[in-house]
């Protein structure tokens, strides 16, 4: 595995790869890296283990741009030398580490990608400017990879909408493959993150799985009232744990937009602050069919 913080060597090694006829696979990151990383890194390994087809490029950086004022910036987990170990151990071709210096050359970038409307809701509407930070970062990273798919993870599902829609809206040419959430073996989504929990935190932070199961179990069995489902969530996080609900909703799937009637593929997903670490997650629920129906019925 190669290593570069610079973006003309890592293009030099890029089009070396393209010459050979192999695909390029980006995965961006902020590092620490984790189970979550490196699983999408094996998922793209596993199609080619010989490296011949496909070249992995993994990007560790802490991008300034995505963190407010009163944000973890200056104490994100950071640890390299484990972190290129890991990568190369997942079957990562190559390491793009920049400097902030080398992503943002001139101070303050006065062009920005703004996604709008979907990023003013869920995470959005607590960390201002965040998804602003997110899309600039990531289309300079397509712009400077000019990869063919780009891994993106289901735990920061309204990212992965935001990147879709940009994606799509700027024509970017590259397949976004969406990874599922990996989890600790009690259910807490793995994160970066999670390392600043006291251990007492760390055994109360489970319980938002399980209440995002809970919520998922109500929608299938029958339940279609997004505030009943969103209730008992609150419900159950307020009384099994010291967490500080920041929000908790039920959304459609595809777009974010709010439901009246859980009658379509929600996305219910929640943010919590357990002390000063906020942590997210989320669960994908398919409507069942026979409510989808009832509603139809009724709405027609
Ligand atoms: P981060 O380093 O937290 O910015 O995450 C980098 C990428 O890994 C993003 O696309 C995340 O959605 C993804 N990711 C982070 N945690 C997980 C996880 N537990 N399961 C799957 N993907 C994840």
């Amino acid at each position: 595995m190669k290593i570069t913080e610079y973006i003309a060597a890592l293009r030099e090694n890029i089009n070396e790869a393209r010459e050979q006829g192999k695909t390029v696979v980006l995965i961006p990151t902020m590092g620490f890296l984790h189970y979550g990383h490196l699983a999408m890194a094996e998922d793209a390994r596993k199609q080619d283990e010989d490296h011949e087809k496909i070249y992995i490029i993994m990007s560790i950086f802490i991008n300034p741009l995505q963190f407010g004022p009163n944000e973890d910036l200056d104490k994100y987990p950071r640890n390299l030398v484990r972190d290129s170990r890991l990568a190369h151990e997942a079957g990562v071709d190559m390491l793009f580490v920049p400097s902030v210096e080398e992503m943002y050359p001139y101070g303050e970038s006065l062009t920005t990608v703004n996604v709008s409307k979907i990023t003013d809701i869920l995470c959005g509407a607590y960390r201002t400017g965040h998804f602003q930070g997110v899309a600039t970062v990531v289309s300079k990273l397509f712009n400077i990879v000019l990869p063919d798919a780009a891994y993106f993870g289901q735990k920061d599902y309204q990212q992965f909408i935001v990147i879709q829609q940009m994606v799509k809206d700027l024509n970017i040419p590259v397949k976004l493959i969406a990874y599922p959430t990996v989890r600790e073996s009690d259910g807490l989504a793995m994160s970066s993150r999670n390392s600043y929990l006291s251990p007492e935190q760390r055994k109360q932070a489970p319980v938002l799985y399980r209440s995002l199961l809970d919520g998922a179990s109500m929608i299938a069995s029958g339940e279609n009232r997004p505030e009943v489902v969103r209730e008992r969530i609150i419900q159950r996080i307020s009384t099994e744990s010291e967490g500080k609900i920041e929000y908790v909703e039920v959304r459609k799937a595809n777009d974010l937009s709010l439901v009246q009637r859980v009658n379509c593929t929600v996305v219910i997903a929640l943010a919590v602050h357990f002390g000063s670490t906020r942590l997210i997650d989320n669960i994908i629920v398919e409507a069942q069919k026979d409510v989808e129906k009832h509603d139809e019925i009724k709405d027609s």
